[in-house]
C-alpha cells in the first residue's frame, strides 16, 4: 500500500523564528554578479531569497536564510561577497512539531 503524505513548506517554515542581526548581514553580494549564476539561486535557495524583477534587477534579502549552505556551495566565488554563519545566537532558530 502506497501512503502519500503532503507537507506544506510554507506552514512548517512559519513556526520557525529568525533573529536578525541588522548590523552585520551574513550574507553578502558582489556588485553586478554574472546573470546565469544569479540564475541559479534564484531556482535553488530553497527560501526563495534571490530575485529578479521584471526590470531584471536582482534583490536579495538575508533576513529569511535557513543556513542550509547551497548558495555557498553553488556561486561563493561567482556571486557572493560574504557568506558565514550567523554569530551571537542569531539567525534561524528551527522548530519542528
Ligand atoms: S544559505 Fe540557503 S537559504 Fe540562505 S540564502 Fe543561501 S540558499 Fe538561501
Amino acid at each position: 500500500m502506497i501512503r502519500t503524505i503532503s507537507v506544506n513548506v510554507d506552514e512548517k517554515l512559519s513556526v520557525d523564528k529568525f533573529n536578525i542581526d541588522e548590523r552585520n548581514p551574513h550574507i553578502i553580494l558582489k556588485d553586478n554578479p554574472s546573470t546565469a549564476e544569479v540564475d541559479k539561486l534564484i531556482l535553488c535557495c530553497p527560501a526563495a531569497l534571490y530575485k529578479r524583477d521584471s526590470q531584471g534587477e536582482v534583490s536579495f534579502d538575508y533576513a529569511g536564510c535557513l543556513e542550509c549552505g547551497t548558495c555557498r556551495i553553488l556561486a561563493q566565488d561567482t556571486v557572493l561577497e560574504k557568506w558565514q554563519y550567523p554569530g551571537d545566537a542569531r539567525g534561524i532558530s528551527y522548530r519542528y512539531g
